[in-house]
């Protein structure tokens, strides 16, 4: 997002040796279409053209980062030189955006939904981050999804060899086909295209579009030429854009390029790559062959293919596709040129759903006349589409499983169902065969996805259904690094360089606190926990600061080193380095570090390279009698306790339901002033609501676990209220972070902070909100309405520093 942490990334990071599996055979379908043509005499060739029309290059641009108003504008100066925007979201944009871009014919992309570090994230993580945030788009646009772009150009890591290469597979195993960025693909990765990027946000893009122009191998390669990256750093300053405008200007209107979006540009080169031509048979002026290529199912773009016939060409030249006459885009004497479009039933879906399910049956919002269940039990998985009453049969049925990265088969394609109609049930049963239950492997909840094509009133549609499981490790935590140092810092760059402060922690590890020329005393601490950071192999640190463990090993036995702990490393009081082979003694030793940031951290077996799995990590003050590790206050943390109120009807259609502007709570003082207690009532429509304490077990607070909600038959079109009051012992600046199921309206001491009218599945920190907290008490309400489906929500409480806050207790009695 930002350059100046691309290009720490880039130093910090250096590429190293990749590790690659075997090349990925996932599922594709394939379509046969019957070609024939007449006229063409002397036949010398037919091939599928590298780009569409056979254009010789396709020029485009990508925009990152879910700006609203600049990607809006940003449409519109594309729109005036004739090119096409492909937009690359990590939240939604306003709805009236969304359209106004698709009307006119640009496209998204995925960036991830909580835009992380790559390399700091579980497995899991990636491929949530990846693949529920190309669902969530598609469910929000009805438009499918097939390029992505990497939060911060991201994907490797030097310590994590094989990153590179699982970005690679995960990418596919979530569908994608096209990268937006240009120096990802190396050449294993055979089934994804990615684009030429130009200079950006500052530097004229002439020269360096001039000198792709003239490279010609980059042409057989990639041929694609992108404006890019940040809308925003454009639109908000006058000479940037004016810049890019003459740039535009430039290159706009030319005959032999190509102006698509890159979700086009992806999946024309998916089809260009995979495509054959069967069963090629020529006679006296007549050739026929078969078109294979990959259905629209998987192209996610109706991009036509276009074929380049040699031979000469007569004056009764005439192509069919499957009986249909198609008209030639060019026509030369010794050559033309013709695009085959997808049939209308094979091209990619028109309308899109996505139903999170968990536990019980689920209704699509979408295909009301569908309910879906994915039963996460116990292996063998199910996963269930039934169909009621009062809609069409679904024909044409491909269930597309995507599964968690440690499953042997990432993707499970089912043959076809024919026909589901009303009253039928679709099942499947899957079992993932788990190849590695190592913690890092399955560290988190993983998803699964089942995606589920068809044609409904013969239109291709799309239902996503994906649900969450804790996979069970094989391994102890205590096998990895994290959560098992001491933390001491932080200390700036003069602090760290001192060696008074070096030589004061080597000599005794152990003690309570050390003493800074400067006057500055540190001490060991338990390091805070953060959420974006889930790989059990990086310890969390911050700028800059030494942390210790023990390494408990059984017996003596060497090991090689591999962190990127580039300040200092020192194993039982001698200095070591990444990569260096080192012997562990029988029982604990000591390692201590010295970082910036967070601190990847592994033991391998020297020859294998493999994990050693015999050792245990033990944070120091459960073993050395004089070391104090404070625990650590906090950052950020969810509201689990809550004083719940409900539920109250929410009747009418989205996107404005009745319930969500009706003050139920009018009796207690109103929605902004009223400060409930615990038992306390409101009444409505003559009855008594009562205010009751409820303790979510986990940070998302699931309101059909409250009893007054559980207890209901119909879960549908309810509003709820959920107070709790933070008790601050000064005035404090906080982040509120709100993630809802559906909209909620949010109040902190009666004055209405946001609202936000939705219909969508939760997620922490949807939207942050920057709040005022005053001495003593403050009352905050939510009210959460419910269209159908699930009904939930978060509420996070940050701080803006990043530095853990004291003295902010939050009640909720
Ligand atoms: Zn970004």
């Amino acid at each position: 997002m930002k350059i100046s942490l691309l290009h720490f990334f880039l130093l910090v990071f250096l590429p190293s040796l990749p590790v690659f599996a075997a090349e990925d055979t996932l599922p594709i379908l394939y379509l046969r279409q019957k070609v024939e043509i007449t006229g063409v005499d002397s036949l010398k060739g037919v091939k599928v053209c590298p780009l569409y029309k056979n254009a010789q290059w396709a020029v485009t641009s990508r925009w990152d980062d879910s700006n609203s108003d600049a990607d809006l504008k940003m449409s519109q100066l594309m729109d005036k030189y004739g090119y096409k925007a492909t937009f690359y979201l990590n939240g939604l944009l306003d709805a009236t955006v969304v359209k106004s871009i698709l009307a006119r014919g640009h496209a998204f992309g995925g960036h991830s939904c909580s835009h992380p570090f790559f390399a700091q994230c579980s497995y899991n993580r990636i491929v949530e981050e990846i693949l529920k945030n190309r669902i969530d788009i598609e469910a929000r646009t009805d438009i499918s999804v097939n390029s992505f772009a990497f939060p911060y150009n991201q994907y490797e890591s030097a310590t994590r060899p094989t990153l590179h290469w699982d970005i690679y597979r995960i990418l596919r195993r979530a569908g994608y086909v096209h990268t937006a960025y240009n120096v990802f693909l190396t050449p294993e990765m055979k089934n994804i295209s990615q684009c030429n990027q130009l200079p950006y946000e500052g530097s004229p893009a002439g020269p360096q579009f001039n000198a792709f122009l003239a490279d010609s191998a980059l042409q057989k390669k990639e041929p694609n030429i992108c404006f890019n990256t940040h809308a925003g750093s454009y639109t908000g300053s006058p000479g940037l854009f004016t810049q890019l405008e003459a740039d535009l200007k430039q290159f706009a209107g030319r005959k032999d390029f190509w102006y698509p979006t890159l979700t086009d540009y992806g999946a024309y080169r998916f089809q260009y790559k995979l495509a054959k031509i069967e069963d090629l048979k020529k006679s006296t002026g007549n050739v026929s062959f078969t078109l294979v290529r990959p259905a629209g199912l998987d192209t996610n773009s109706p991009i036509p293919l276009s074929l380049k016939i040699d031979g000469t060409v007569a004056n009764n030249f005439q192509i069919t596709v499957d009986g249909k006459i198609l008209p030639p885009d060019s026509k030369e004497k010794e050559s033309a040129v013709f695009s085959v479009p997808f049939p209308s039933e094979c091209g990619p879906p028109s309308k899109i759903d996505a139903v999170c399910v968990e536990g019980k049956p689920v209704f699509s919002p979408k295909f009301p006349f569908l309910i879906a269940s994915l039963f996460l039990e116990r292996e063998p998985y199910q996963f269930q589409l039934r169909h009621m009453k009062n809609g069409p049969a679904l024909k044409n049925i491909f269930v597309t499983l995507r599964l968690p990265f440690a499953a042997e088969e990432p993707v499970i394609r089912t043959k076809p169902t024919r026909v589901l109609g009303p009253n039928g049930l679709l099942s499947v049963s899957f079992d993932p065969r788990w190849t590695d239950r190592s913690l890092a492997m399955v560290q988190g909840r993983a998803m699964f996805v089942a995606q589920v094509d068809f044609l409904c009133d013969n239109k291709p549609s799309r239902l996503y259904v994906y649900g969450y499981k804790d996979i069970p490790s094989s391994e102890k935590a205590t096998v990895y690094p994290k959560d098992h140092f001491a933390w001491c810092g932080p200390l700036a760059t003069d602090e760290c360089d001192a060696t008074d402060i070096t030589s004061k922690i080597l000599q005794n590890p152990d003690s309570a606190s050390y003493s800074l020329p400067n006057g500055k005393t540190v001490v060991w601490e338990k390091p805070l926990s953060d959420w974006m950071v889930d790989s059990p192999d990086i310890i969390i640190s911050r700028p800059i600061s030494f942390l210790t463990a023990f390494i408990r090993s059984p017996a003596q036995q060497k090991v090689k080193i591999a962190t990127d702990a580039g300040r200092g490393i020192w194993l039982n009081k001698t200095p070591v380095t990444s990569g260096q082979i080192v012997t562990l003694n029988p029982g604990l030793n000591r390692i201590i570090l010295c970082a910036a940031g967070n601190v990847f951290f592994k033991l391998i077996a020297s020859d294998t390279g493999q994990r050693i799995t015999n050792i245990e990590y033990v944070l120091p003050n459960a073993v050395a009698k004089s070391i104090t590790v404070k625990p650590s206050a906090f950052s950020r943390i969810f509201v689990r306790d809550w004083l719940l109120c409900g539920p109250f009807p929410n009747p009418g259609d989205r996107p404005v339901k009745k319930g969500f502007d009706i003050d139920y709570l009018a009796t207690g003082g109103g929605e902004a002033k009223i400060t409930p207690v615990k038992n306390s009532e409101v009444s409505w429509n003559g009855k008594k609501i009562t205010w009751q304490f409820y303790h979510s077990p986990e940070d998302r607070v699931d309101l059909f676990q409250f009893p007054p909600i559980k207890a209901l038959t119909n879960y549908s079109d309810i509003v709820a209220y959920a107070a709790c009051t933070l008790i601050s012992d000064r005035d404090l600046d906080l982040l509120l972070g709100i993630g809802s199921d559906d909209g909620y309206k949010l109040y902190l001491n009666g004055t209405l902070l946001k609202t936000t009218r939705a219909f969508r599945g939760a997620a922490p920190d949807q939207e942050v909100v920057k709040a005022h907290l005053l001495k003593g008490k403050n009352h905050l309400l939510l009210k959460i309405d419910q269209d159908f489906g699930q009904y939930e929500f978060y509420l996070s409480l940050s701080s803006p520093t990043g530095k853990p806050f004291a003295g902010l207790t939050v009640a909720s009695d």
